[in-house]
């Protein structure tokens, strides 16, 4: 296939996925697992009756549970993919249901509260291993799945110590034949990893927004009209997922408060070298920045077209 999948694979990796939230990222599982042929067969549940109902007309599932806990009934593959704040509710509530010897997983964006929720509520005899695909785009809901999301992107595991190897290789090959390059690491590197390649860009990109809001010199008017001098890709990051974004915050403050700690240093560094005309300073500071960015395109994550690549989840599925 065109779109870099590959061909469908010749037997299923899992009998049955259960996928519990169908967001964005649960409908591009949905979406790559069907395309591929995954698994054998998947059911899916979202809390909002809404949600269940748009994912039947997409034809997102082969089956839509009422409840994650009944979704989860007989499966071998469960992947929670709900906001981080209601990972531990869904955890307690799927908890008497889940088939022994089965694979329960995540996306969320902070792993060390996932693991404590998957360690305080899943029971033994199922494998808990928490992982995050680093792909994903500032659109919601199940419309905004696309198959092709998680090609060339990293999915991050972080099996606790004393994890199957099995499980874990299982669950590394589901992410690879989805089109993702799989990374082993502990629950809490990923999260100072993650709070500065991730969580605090956002949080500036919420700050930036939010102070040009609330200008009184400068018209809201003339902050949208003359928005392309860099805002307006603040303003892409700045419209995320509220929900998923608060619960970022608040389950991986620490980290985030540090990373934060060492850029508003680096900030105050900025202020001096522009009070006191340090132009060398700033020349050799965007000299570094610049060979970042080309690094990151050089490596496939990102594109060098001035709107980011992005597209729309249909219309990259259709290229
Ligand atoms: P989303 O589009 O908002 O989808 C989340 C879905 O889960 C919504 O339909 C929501 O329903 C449903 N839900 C919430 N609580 C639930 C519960 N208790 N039981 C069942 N369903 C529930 O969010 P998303 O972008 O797919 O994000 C999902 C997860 O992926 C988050 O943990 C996030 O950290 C992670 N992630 C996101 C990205 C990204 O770029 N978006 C990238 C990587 C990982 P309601 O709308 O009714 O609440």
């Amino acid at each position: 296939m065109a779109d870099g999948l590959g061909a469908p694979l010749a037997a299923p990796l899992f009998e049955r996925l259960a996928l519990i939230g169908l967001g964005l990222i649960g409908a591009s599982i949905a979406r790559v697992a069907k395309r591929k042929r995954l698994v054998g067969h998947i059911v899916a549940a979202d809390s909002s009756e809404e949600v269940r109902k748009r994912a039947a007309e997409l034809g997102l599932a082969d089956s839509i549970a009422k409840s994650a806990a009944a979704a989860v009934d007989g499966a071998d593959l469960v992947i929670l993919c709900v906001p981080v704040g209601a990972i531990g509710a869904v955890a307690e509530e799927i908890a008497p249901h889940l088939r022994k010897g089965a694979i329960v997983s995540d996306v969320g964006s902070v792993k060390s509260a996932v693991a404590a929720a998957f360690a305080k509520y899943l029971p033994a005899g199922v494998h808990a291993l928490p992982a995050h695909p680093v792909a994903g785009t500032e659109q919601s809901g199940p419309e905004a799945g696309f198959a092709t999301l998680f090609c060339n992107r990293w999915c991050i595991l972080t099996p606790p110590d004393g994890a199957d190897p099995k499980a874990v290789a299982r669950l590394s090959e589901f992410w690879t034949a989805a089109g993702a390059n799989v990374e082993i690491m502990s629950a809490a590197h990923h999260d100072l990893v993650l709070a500065i390649t991730s969580h605090v860009p956002h949080l500036i990109a919420y700050n930036i927004v939010g102070t040009a809001a609330d200008l009184e010199t400068v018209t809201r008017s003339e902050v949208i009209k003359f928005s392309a001098g860099g805002f307006r890709d603040f303003t892409r990051i700045a419209a995320s997922d509220p929900t998923m974004w608060r619960d970022v915050f608040l389950n991986n403050k620490e980290a985030v408060l540090e990373m934060l700690g060492r850029f508003s240093e680096d900030l105050t560094a900025l202020q001096r070298m522009i009070r006191n005309g340090d132009a060398q300073g700033l020349f050799d500071l965007f000299t570094r920045t610049r060979a970042i960015r080309r690094g990151i395109i050089a490596e496939g994550q990102e594109t060098a077209a001035p709107d980011f690549g992005r597209r729309t989840g249909e219309e990259q599925d259709r290229s």
